[in-house]
């Protein structure tokens, strides 16, 4: 229970607690109690102003807060858009550029038939890995461009179809023209072995028309002898000319035999191959001596009419395993074996 009692200046609260419990006396000036209410306005205002006052500021914290914020993402969205695109465009690049080594390596194949044509051999280069246009086409090229003679696939453009597919053709790209390269440089190195054999052999094989006329008077076979009338085996190629004409090695080889007989005149034989010479008959010189080493088209000797002979020409002939062969079977036109420089007389 609270009692007021009042006084002049003061006024006195009486606290009456229960029975047995002192009474509690609190006095207190009448200008405080005016006071009071006041103060307690004066500091709720402070409180509420210094609260508002601190919201504010820390409103105006995070709004700064996050406009930094926004700015920076902005800013990290703007970089990546530009790496996309640099991404894409250099995808895109790489797709042409795969494109060009496809059509690269189907130039080279083109050249690499061109010359297994030239040696009278099959290519032989896989026609799976060929061109791009194999059975093992990938899947993922099936809906895409195919270069004009490349074979390459690749999507139109990256910001059609996306830069991860353009990227995924380029991969495929250069794994298929990887393949291919291998497959090719394997045929090639095919191809040189062959190129080196053929030239080799083309070395030993008598190819080069062996003087400057190429008027022949007798062919290989039988005919009717010019001595005796009675049909026998010419055994050579007569070529007519005039006496001291250029005679030449028909392909490399060793002289085994530079003699002279009444039959023969004078006379060399040329071991090509272990199974293969040439031998130039009724010479007016002998330039070679046994033993030499003479190249295709190489001057040995001087067209004449020495020993069984009715006139100016060269007999050539071709041995092949002890017999003597036609020598036009081996022989080229003249001029066609132009590897060859002939040693022409000053
Ligand atoms: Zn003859």
């Amino acid at each position: 229970m609270c009692r007021i009692r009042s006084g002049k200046h003061k006024l006195t609260f009486l606290v009456i607690p229960e029975p047995e419990r002192p009474v509690l006396q609190i006095r207190l000036s009448k200008r405080l109690l005016i006071l009071l209410p006041l103060l307690t306005i004066g500091v709720l205002i402070y409180v509420y102003l210094s609260l508002h006052f601190t919201a504010r500021r820390t409103e105006g914290q995070l709004q700064s807060k996050l406009t930094k914020q926004s700015r920076s993402f902005v800013e990290t969205i703007r970089h990546k858009d530009e790496d996309i695109k640099r991404l894409q465009n250099e995808v895109k690049e790489l797709s042409e550029k795969a494109e060009q080594v496809g059509r690269q390596v189907s130039r080279l194949q083109d050249l690499e038939a061109e010359i297994n044509g030239f040696l009278g051999k099959d290519s032989t280069v896989d026609p799976n890995v060929t061109s791009g246009i194999g059975s093992e086409e990938p899947a993922a090229y099936s809906s895409m461009e195919r270069s004009a003679s490349g074979g390459l696939y690749y999507p139109q453009a990256a910001e059609d179809t996306g830069v991860s597919d353009t990227a995924d053709a380029a991969s495929e790209g250069y794994s298929t023209y990887s393949v291919q390269l291998g497959s090719l440089e394997q045929s090639l190195s095919d191809t040189l072995e062959e190129a080196r054999r053929a030239k080799k052999e083309l070395a030993v094989t008598p190819t080069f028309w062996p003087t400057r006329s190429i008027i022949v008077t007798s062919r290989f076979g039988y005919r009717s002898d010019p001595f005796t009338g009675r049909p026998s085996l010419h055994k050579g190629l007569d070529i007519a000319g005039d006496t001291g004409d250029p005679v030449y090695a028909a392909a490399d080889g060793t002289v085994t035999l530079s003699d002279a007989d009444g039959q023969h005149g004078q006379y060399l034989e040329v071991r090509h191959t272990g199974t293969l010479s040439t031998r130039y008959l009724h010479l007016s010189r002998r330039l070679a001596k046994t033993g030499d080493q003479v190249h295709k088209g190489e001057l040995i000797g001087r067209l004449g009419s020495t020993g069984r002979s009715t006139g100016a020409h060269l007999h050539f002939e071709v041995v092949r395993r002890g017999k003597e062969v036609n020598p036009q079977k081996y022989l080229h036109s003249k001029g066609e074996d132009e590897a060859y420089v002939r040693q022409e007389e000053d």
